[in-house]
């Protein structure tokens, strides 16, 4: 019902206002749409997350597509003023909506993804849409999920002279399940997902932290210049890793700690949180989601323990 309604606004011309997104240069050819380090509400209309795009001789590669059918528009005609080359692919990172639901914007193109991120979209896809479009309203009219339709063929290749690298993190990835990362060896930039946060809280409802903690060392070792992170500003060298992976490492020993010592999640949920943490954005809220998604399993972990002792 919530969707009809939006499918209607979006039939009235100039009613859902379109995002206004300013393309970055972050190298030569390289572009990214900074979101904003908040959670999603009206007024941010659900951009939070960052895309962005490289140009190529053959056409112009897409790297996430936000959270809605208008950003993914908005996104188009941004790119637009930047070159007259056509859309020649689109690379999804990881199927949460604020990366993936700006694809029905771009499905004249082939939309790549590993294969477990088109399954879940196809499975979860309306589901997660129907949530943004409680919590973000009017921006998402129109807005229905599109599961990519290729299969990314993951290793190093050109595209338009560009030498591009696409990476899945590890075995079962870390954020997620699976992330897909883009790295542009000619530029030097690495379009690095979700598995890597800046200024901004990571978010865990699919984590598994050791996995995380492991794919991040691999990060680290690419060869890259530039890092865009899925949330937060770009960074020219690997703080952005540095600071996701003391923010995991701190999160995993404190809530072990939290559950040797006892406490029961709502306590936990309510501790102070550590003043080097206190710049990032959406910091208590996504600390809670990550007690309310983590901290069950560590409770049973330290019972086991305990009772084998
Ligand atoms: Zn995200």
């Amino acid at each position: 019902m919530i969707r009809l309604a939006g499918l209607l606004f979006a039939l009235i011309p100039g009613v859902v206002a379109a995002y206004s997104l300013t393309p970055q240069q972050i190298a030569p050819g390289v572009y990214m749409f900074e979101g904003k380090t908040e959670h999603f509400t009206r007024a941010n209309k659900g951009d939070i997350a960052n895309t962005g795009f490289l140009v190529t001789d053959d056409g112009v590669l897409v790297f996430d597509t936000g959270p809605s059918r208008s950003y993914g528009q908005s996104m188009r005609l941004a790119i637009g003023l930047v070159t007259d080359k056509p859309i020649h692919s689109v690379y999804i990172s990881h199927h949460h909506p604020d990366h993936f639901l700006g694809n029905q914007a771009f499905e004249d193109v082939p939309i790549y993804a590993l294969e477990h991120t088109i399954e879940t979209i196809k499975r979860d896809g309306d589901a997660v849409t129907d949530s943004l479009y409680r919590l973000v309203g009017t921006p998402m009219a129109g807005t229905e999920p599109v599961a990519p339709g290729e299969v990314v063929s993951l290793g190093r290749q050109q595209v338009g002279g560009r030498d591009i690298e696409l990476i899945a993190a590890g075995g079962h990835g870390g954020h997620g399940a699976a992330d897909l990362m883009l790295l542009d060896h000619t530029s030097g930039v690495l379009f690095a997902g979700d598995l890597v946060f800046h200024q901004r809280a990571p978010t865990t409802p699919n984590a598994d932290l050791d996995e995380w903690l492991q794919a991040l060392e691999a990060i680290e070792a690419l060869d890259f210049r530039v890092l865009v992170p899925g949330h937060g500003p770009s960074s020219r060298g690997p703080e952005p890793i540095k600071q996701t992976r003391d923010y995991l490492q701190w999160l995993e020993e404190h809530l072990r700690q939290a559950a040797a010592e006892g406490l029961d999640a709502a306590e936990v949920m309510y501790l102070d949180l550590p003043e080097r943490f206190r710049g990032m954005g959406v910091l208590e809220a996504e600390y809670r989601r990550s007690v309310a998604h983590l901290y069950p399993e560590m409770e049973r972990e330290t019972l086991k323990a305990v009772g084998e002792r």
